[in-house]
């Protein structure tokens, strides 16, 4: 079997943008699963040499607060069962949330390597307040733009690293 990275994240973080980045043009969905908490999509990824395989979760949450809050909960800990390595996607646009500091509490618990990407960094300025998502405790944080690509080429140079 080859190795398994998932994404997750609260909703509207550009998790399923990053997902299309990383699966590429290729666009290999290998399995897609529905339901409200477990909506994943399976992919294929290739980089420097490896395959794996990238998961997306999430899907579409109720607007109902303590919903999304139980469902990413749900996410992350399938998350930590079923992969390899962890992206935690936070978003630079909306700074440091509770549900964030929450999800990071919970992955740093367990022992599954995880990379903080802090997505919708478009340009300097936004790649600089990306710093404030260190306050999560994570030793290095992967400021990226899912949308333009930005910053993928060094996460991705990390992820087979560590896979
Ligand atoms: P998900 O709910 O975490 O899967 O988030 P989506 O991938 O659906 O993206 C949520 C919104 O954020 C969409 O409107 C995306 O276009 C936008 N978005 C995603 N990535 C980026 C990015 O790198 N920069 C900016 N500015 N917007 C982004
Ligand atoms: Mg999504």
């Amino acid at each position: 079997m080859q190795p398994t990275v998932s994404i997750v994240g609260r909703p509207n973080v550009g998790k399923s943008t990053l997902f299309n980045r990383l699966i590429g043009e290729r666009k290999a969905i290998v399995h897609d699963e529905y339901g409200v908490t477990r909506d994943r999509h399976y992919g294929e990824s290739f980089w420097n040499g490896r395959n794996f395989t990238v998961i997306d979760t999430g899907g579409y949450l109720p607007d109902d607060p303590d919903v999304i809050t139980s469902g990413v909960r749900e996410q992350v800990h399938i998350a930590i069962d079923e992969s390899d390595l962890i992206l935690f996607v936070v978003d630079t646009e909306s700074g440091v949330n509770s549900l964030d500091k929450a999800v990071a509490e919970i992955l740093r618990k367990q022992d599954k390597p995880v990379l903080c990407v802090v997505n919708k960094a478009d340009n300097e300025e936004k790649v600089h307040q990306a710093y404030e998502f260190y306050e999560l405790g994570f030793d290095t944080i992967y400021p990226v733009s899912s949308i333009s690509g930005s910053g993928t080429g060094d996460l991705l140079d990390r992820v087979v690293e560590l896979l």
